[in-house]
């Protein structure tokens, strides 16, 4: 068994498993790529389709960050990075037989999933996840192809960016979307979307909310929103003014917020009201659906927390959509702390949970890493920590190198086991089916939804 420092030595590349190719991926990839290391990648993709959170995460009326995919696209050109799509790591082949192929492998697998929140009524037919909501309107195969939107008043719970994508693709009409690269079955449902109402709530305060500036102030951009404060909503207490002293962002948001609540009624004919100091306690229902929410008034304790004032309102909506943050899925084989939703680890390496000890050859970078929180740029600081990590183990010999380091091996492998793996070529004929189903309509792309659609152009070619 030789270890990773005699085959640096020996001038060989050193073989890199990379899981995920959303910007956690991509990022450290490229960094090692740039390193001292000579190294060969695999970027494993569970979707048929490369760049994870920004094709399936992003909102479609965001281009601008959309177009990170560009120079995400020029790191994946690399010759030293290999795409290999379709594949689930823990599905199609174990963690344990990885090893065999990988000195080290790194995960960067993101959080896709709803966070649950253990509020009375949320089985309730009308109340969803915002996960599930975003799945559908980026055009994800794995989840549903239509959505039921006759509510006419709808309930947003939380107050960060993922509830300002949900609020505004609910207020915003089919039409407005148009432009962009929803897909058709997306189109469909929207232009019989009934809302009219979009009621947010945060349990908190404004300093408290979790907005970044830009992202609030699109909200109110579109001709038919109207984004509404209620003045009496607008408090803050030691710990709220001290966090807008420290914090521009914070500031700003505040600053936004109130000219909300300051402003003359406007006539746009769809309506985004933000409260704050209401903390959702029941979704209530009827027949199996959702007729309500109800909320309890809070108040500000000196710290930014709040305590409940025992005052209770119901409003009355048809939908709730919980946006309280992201949860990662688990990979089989690799350790998870559940309370603190992340790979356990000492800000790179994998750390087993039951002895403290780092695991040989495993890192993790990105949301799966540090928890679904930040901006996709701060996943680049992420990366560097990790991969600086992997390149001293690397090099100095902690690591065990692979016994199968012929890059056809896995491929090898994977077939065998008729895995309809996709290749960076395929995700050039896919993007370019895309890219002219959008011609005709003068669109740069309509996404292509099915499974077995994504697969035909992408994958293995007769
Ligand atoms: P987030 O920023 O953590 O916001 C979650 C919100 O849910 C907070 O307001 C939180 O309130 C609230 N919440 C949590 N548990 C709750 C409960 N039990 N009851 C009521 N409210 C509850 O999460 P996110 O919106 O999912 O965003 C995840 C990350 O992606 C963030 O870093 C975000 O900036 C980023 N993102 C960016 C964009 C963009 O356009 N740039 C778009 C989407 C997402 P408390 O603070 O009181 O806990």
């Amino acid at each position: 068994m030789s270890t990773t420092a005699d085959v640096h030595a020996s001038n060989q590349p050193a073989r890199i498993a990379v899981i995920g190719s959303g910007p956690a991926g991509i990022y450290a990839s490229d960094l090692l790529v740039k390193s001292e290391l000579d190294v060969q990648i695999d970027l494993f993709e569970k979707m048929p389709a490369p760049f994870g959170l920004i094709r399936y995460g992003v909102a479609p009326d965001h281009p601008r960050i959309k177009g990170i995919v560009k120079s995400l696209h020029n790191v994946m050109e690399k010759n030293e990075i290999r795409f290999l799509g379709n594949i689930e790591v823990g599905r199609d082949i174990t963690v344990d037989e990885m090893h065999e192929y990988y000195d080290a492998i790194i995960f960067a697998t993101g959080a896709t999933q709803d966070k649950a929140m253990g509020l009375p009524g949320e089985e309730l037919d009308g109340s969803f996840g915002s996960a599930e909501f975003v799945g559908f309107y980026d055009g994800n195969p794995n989840f549903k192809r239509e959505w039921d939107l006759s509510a006419e008043s709808v309930a947003v719970i939380g107050v960060g960016n993922v509830s300002l994508d949900v609020s505004r693709i609910l207020a915003k009409t089919a039409d407005e979307l148009l432009v962009t690269e929803i897909p058709d079955n997306v189109y469909q449902s929207l232009k019989d979307n009934k809302a009219k109402e979009v009621h947010v709530f945060g349990r908190r305060g404004p300093a408290q909310a979790k907005y970044t500036p830009k992202e609030l102030k699109e909200l109110d951009e579109s001709p038919t929103i109207e984004v509404i404060v209620a003045p009496e909503d607008i408090d803050y207490d030691a710990a709220s003014e001290a966090a807008r002293r420290e914090s521009k962002s914070v500031d700003l948001v505040c600053q936004t917020l109130e000219s909300y609540a300051m402003r003359e009624p406007g006539d746009a004919p769809h309506k985004i009201y933000i409260h704050f100091f209401e903390s959702p306690t029941e979704i209530v229902g009827e027949d199996g659906k959702v007729v309500g929410i109800r909320t309890e008034r809070t108040q500000l304790d000196g710290n930014g927390n709040v305590t409940g004032t025992g005052e209770f309102t119901d409003w009355p909506v048809q939908a709730v959509y919980r946006a309280i943050g992201y949860h990662p899925q688990h990979v089989d084989g690799v350790p998870f702390d559940e309370k603190k939703s992340v790979i356990p680890n000492d800000g790179g390496h994998v750390i087993d949970s039951s002895t403290g000890e780092s695991i040989p050859g495993l890192y993790a970078t990105g949301w799966i890493k540090r928890g679904p929180i930040g901006l996709i740029g701060n996943t680049k600081s992420d990366a560097k920590d990790t991969t600086t990590m992997l390149i001293e183990d690397y090099v100095s010999g902690k690591l065990t190198a692979a016994d199968k380091r012929d890059p056809e091996a896995i491929v090898n492998l994977l077939e065998s086991r008729n895995v309809a793996m996709t290749t960076w070529e395929g995700w050039g004929r896919l993007d370019a089916a895309e890219r002219a189903a959008g011609e005709e309509f003068e669109r740069e792309r309509v996404k292509i939804v099915e499974w077995e659609d994504m697969i035909r152009h992408a994958g293995p070619q007769a």
